[in-house]
């Protein structure tokens, strides 16, 4: 394979990290690029002596020169619901400022440009699973929109320079994906569930626990956009696991793997809060011949080292604010 100068923006973020490590595994040169709004030097630490392997500490909503690039995969957003919440306003910049910039430098070097998107382009979807051909249901102005608006904005932005200007894009629909990194305190249900679980505290599930989400592990999603990007496929791709869990399914997993006595506690369910979600992945399998390998049970088994660490280091789950 040939070696390349790859553009990874997010790179200190949960997904930019683990995708440095694969392609610095592969032989390829990355250039990572982090605001640290929300990704982590610690993601990268295990990187400080790789000489292949440069971090530019900057926000991609302010044009920038990485120099020759041959790909550019375009991870940098808030991702969690507590955090682009809470950075509404940076979340919105990132979607339409930094996919921008970032196309910009595609253009410049004639390099395929992955855009990291994501199911919540679907919203609260009446159609179920989601095939890309559905344009979804989101409400524009909820307390969801600052992130899905941002991602549906930034996907129109790359079709249009894939159209006008002959771009090389690819979009990568990300559907709830979980694994080592995520941060324990970012709020979402796998990383909320386990910490609880192995702090003996109750796992709080929203609402009814009856919503529905799909978890896709981290390797899996990986080897997904990898394969994306070495594709002509220029149309978006859904990347997920199939296979549908109740959210109160799910923290009977955790319990059972973690053999934790917690208690679940009903707590109020957010707004907006989509009820269920699971993604078609026929184009995946048809034009990639992807499909996911790890099942919940496995990956939540190999994260348990990663948040027993965290756990002993004190770091809590974030409830939601309800
Ligand atoms: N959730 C929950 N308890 C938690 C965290 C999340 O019941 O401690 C629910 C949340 O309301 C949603 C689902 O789990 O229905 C997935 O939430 P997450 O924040 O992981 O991601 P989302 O898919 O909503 O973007």
């Amino acid at each position: 394979m040939k070696k390349m100068r790859i553009l990874v923006t997010g790179a200190a973020g949960f997904l930019g990290s683990h995708l440095a490590d694969l392609l610095l595994d592969e032989g390829h040169i990355v250039i990572g690029v982090d605001n640290l709004s929300t990704g982590r030097l610690e993601n990268l630490e295990h990187l400080h002596r790789e000489p292949r392997f440069s971090l530019l500490e900057r926000d991609v909503c302010q044009p920038f020169e990485p120099g020759q690039v041959d790909v550019i995969y375009n991870m940098a957003s808030p991702a969690s619901p507590l955090d682009y919440m809470k950075l509404g306003l940076e979340t919105l910049r990132v979607g339409a400022y930094g996919v921008f910039n970032t196309l910009d430098i595609a253009r410049r070097y004639n390099a395929v440009y992955l855009h990291a998107s994501t199911s919540e382009c679907y919203g609260d979807p009446e159609v179920h699973p989601q095939p890309e051909s559905y344009w979804g249901n989101v409400n524009p102005i909820g307390p969801r929109s600052v992130y899905d608006e941002a991602k549906r904005f930034a996907e129109a932005t790359v079709m249009a320079y894939q159209r006008y200007l002959g771009v090389k894009t690819r979009i990568v629909r990300i559907f709830n994906t979980y694994g080592p990194r995520l941060q324990p305190n970012d709020g979402r249900v796998i990383s909320n569930f386990l910490v609880q679980a192995l702090r003996g505290e109750d796992l709080t599930i929203y609402g009814d626990g009856s919503q529905t989400r799909s978890f896709c592990y981290v390797t899996d999603l990986l080897d997904g956009i990898v394969r994306l990007v070495r594709s002509e496929e220029q149309q978006p791709v859904n990347i997920g696991n199939p296979v549908e869990w109740t959210i109160a399914e799910c923290a009977r997993e955790v319990l059972a793997l973690t053999g934790s006595r917690s208690k679940l506690r009903m707590l109020p369910l957010p707004e907006d809060d989509p009820a269920r979600r699971r993604p078609d992945i026929t184009r995946a399998r048809s034009v990639l011949g992807w499909e996911p390998k790890v099942q919940l049970r496995e990956g939540l088994r190999l994260c348990i080292p990663y948040f027993t660490q965290a756990v002993q280091e004190n770091t809590g789950a974030r409830p939601s604010a309800g």
